[in-house]
């Protein structure tokens, strides 16, 4: 059982990027206080907290301080270290436990985690060197995505091979770590399913979101996803098998792949609040933000709703300017800003969300706004 922590407790968070952010606005809502673990001063969650702890993720006496003046912890990303944690858990309260996290830094045990909980990934083999890739690839054949088993993200450390003349691109990939390569799976559409989970079981899944791309960075969610009934029936029942079999608290954001037949495939998973379920924080009754507090709090969990459909756009360096300067042209937009300094090319500053009955004059009025052309 989750122990039960209550308005005026501190909740702290491991990394101080905007997802911490958001769960820490969340949380302060309802009276909670925050301290933040993170190596940057003026970070976006610190800006918000009331306690920071300024040092690197595995510094232990960092950890050990955070432990001390918090009720709670929790943490805002996957790529912390699975031993720290694990340390962490036996002198704090880590509702969340540091399993999910080991999985789900590793592609190679994250996928044989999904096999085991019985749901479906695209035909994948494993390579730990360069040259078992070459002897195993023709298992899955070709088209198909090298991807480094540990620390890869937004497209990086990835390859596609479409011939065995593509091979020696993926060669650079194995200086870092193993490999899994799969299948290229001709989807129709990228979804996610975020389903949160208390300890006493109860779990519930955002509505569907509908992802688009550009340059492997998440673009927009377009919520509920345009996809069938049944497909999301199954998408939901695909996240909750997950879920359970995982033994999930708090949050887990389950990336899949539609298929022409309306089938599913699971592509990845990340422990957290994701940046697919921004549109949340507005479109429903309780966000990705608020349940994942209620689930490390020990609080029952809320059923969400969505209260309208919704677009969320992200904004990257790039996109700062062009919408600060349309500001007062969009009042119907509800604009978030992650308090970060250097608006660098492709780095996620913000994002909008818009609630709306008519998606495609949506879509159609963030493509005429020309904040997103470049
Ligand atoms: P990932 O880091 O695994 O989420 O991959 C980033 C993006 O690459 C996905 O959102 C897809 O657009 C694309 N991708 C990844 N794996 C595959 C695949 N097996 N087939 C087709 N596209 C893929």
């Amino acid at each position: 059982m989750t122990k039960v922590i209550y308005p005026g407790q501190t909740i702290g968070i491991i990394g101080g990027g905007q997802l911490g952010r958001m769960m820490a606005l969340a949380a302060k809502e309802s009276g909670f206080k925050i301290a933040v673990l993170e190596p940057t001063m003026d970070s976006p969650c610190g800006q918000v907290a009331d306690i920071r702890i300024v040092a690197n993720y595995d510094d232990e006496s960092a950890l050990e301080e955070l432990a001390e003046v918090s009720d709670v912890i929790t943490f805002e990303f996957e790529n912390i270290d699975y031993e720290g944690l694990k340390r962490l858990g036996q002198i704090a309260n880590v509702p969340q436990g540091a399993e999910l996290v080991r999985i789900t830094q590793d592609r190679i045990i994250e996928k044989a985690s999904l096999v085991e909980a019985g749901v479906e990934v695209s035909p994948y083999v494993v390579a730990q060197t360069y040259e078992e890739l070459v002897e195993r690839v023709a298992t899955i054949g070709y088209p198909c995505v090298v991807k480094t088993a540990r620390g890869g993200y937004d497209g990086k450390g990835q390859q596609t091979l479409y011939n065995e003349k593509d091979l020696i691109k993926a060669k650079p990939l194995f200086d870092h770590a193993a490999c899994v390569a799969e299948a290229f799976v001709s989807f129709t559409k990228e979804i996610s399913v975020i389903v949160q989970r208390s300890s006493n079981g109860d779990t519930y899944c955002q509505p569907i979101g509908e992802n688009i791309h550009v340059n492997h960075i998440l673009h927009e969610t377009i919520v509920p996803a345009r996809i069938e009934e049944t497909t999301a029936q199954k998408a939901e029942q695909a996240a909750i098998q997950i879920a359970n079999a995982l033994q999930l608290v708090g949050t887990l954001a389950v990336e899949m792949f539609v298929l022409k037949d309306g089938g599913i495939l699971i592509n990845e998973l990340a422990p957290r609040p994701h940046n697919s379920g921004h549109y949340s924080i507005e479109a429903c009754n309780v966000s990705q933000f608020h349940q994942h507090i209620r689930a490390v709090c020990g609080w029952p969990l809320r059923k969400p709703e969505l209260w309208a459909p919704s677009i969320m756009v992200n904004v990257l360096g790039q996109h700062v300017m062009p919408l600060t300067n349309a500001i007062a042209k969009y009042p119907h937009w509800s604009i978030h800003f992650y308090g970060k300094k250097e608006a660098k090319e492709n780095r996620k500053m913000g994002h909008v969300t818009i609630m709306t009955e008519n998606i495609d004059a949506t879509l159609e009025e963030i493509n005429a706004s020309s904040i997103w052309s470049e």
